[in-house]
């Protein structure tokens, strides 16, 4: 048995996620904060072996819950994926207090917090897998997303921090760097802004919240045994 968790399961990147995790045998511990009713539905339309957790990852109990779950319904925790994200975008001059504190306390802080009580669990297993979505623009920065950008290069940091801790304990950890996919993150953003990104993506096109799941899924598995510490970028090209 191969048991995992996905923050952010609801819908868009997470959501596609967990359905390549599902397809792949794993059974899923699916943490979502809103909307169980559309969450429920999902699973039962994949035919997914999971349970689902409620919880607000920028909450250390929650967050400890969360993986608590886990370990008590499966017994074991073999991959963490820390998908749960926010953007509040704005330019620097226009930020709050609030945008920015939000924004962090979301993807970088809720990434520490899981991290921290689902590496408790790998360390004393010996074996797991930890994969959290960052951004391209953490690693290019982006106007109107200096709160944004610093959360997912945080992550970045985060991440090749956490490898180092937990590689003699056979603990993998990786970040995922997606470019602009379409989802209803991206939905929200203005036309004109689209059509300049999308002038900067060699590819031509948006990406599909398939394509992040697909190198989650790789980033997961055996395959994989001997990466760690690494940021791999899905995004058409976009940053190079
Ligand atoms: P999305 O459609 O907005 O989904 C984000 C999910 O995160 C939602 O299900 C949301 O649940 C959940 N979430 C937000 N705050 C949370 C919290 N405090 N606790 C628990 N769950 C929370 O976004 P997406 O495009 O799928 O993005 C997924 C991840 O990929 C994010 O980390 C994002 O930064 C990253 N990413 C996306 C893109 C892109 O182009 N789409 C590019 C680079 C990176 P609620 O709806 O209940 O709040």
């Amino acid at each position: 048995m191969k048991v995992a968790i996905v923050t952010g399961a609801g819908r868009g990147i997470g959501r596609s996620i967990a359905t390549a995790l599902s397809k792949d045998g794993y059974s899923l511990v699916l943490n979502y904060r809103s909307n169980v009713t559309e969450l429920e539905q999902f699973v039962s339309e994949i035919g997914a072996d999971a349970i689902l957790v409620k919880g607000d990852i920028r909450n250390f109990e929650d967050a400890e819950e969360l993986v608590k779950s886990a370990v008590t319904h499966y017994g074991r925790l073999d991959l963490l994926v820390n998908n749960a994200g926010i953007t509040k975008d704005t330019l620097l001059l226009r930020m709050s207090e609030d945008d920015f504190d939000t924004v962090t306390s979301t993807n970088l802080k809720g990434t520490f917090n899981c991290t921290k009580h689902a590496a408790k669990v790998m360390f004393k297993q010996r074996s797991g897998a930890i994969v959290n979505i960052s951004s391209v623009v953490g690693i290019t920065g982006n106007i109107g997303q200096s709160n944004y950008a610093a959360s997912k290069a945080g992550v970045i940091g985060f991440t090749k921090a956490v490898a180092r801790e937990l590689a003699p304990r056979g603990v993998r950890v990786n970040a995922v760097a997606p470019g602009f996919i379409a989802t209803q993150m991206t939905d929200v953003i203005h036309e004109d802004i689209k059509k300049a990104t999308l002038s900067n993506i060699p590819m031509g096109k948006f990406g599909e919240a398939e394509d992040v799941a697909n190198l989650v899924l790789f980033l997961a598995s055996e395959k994989a045994k001997y990466i760690t510490g690494q940021v791999v970028q899905v995004d058409g090209g976009m940053a190079m």
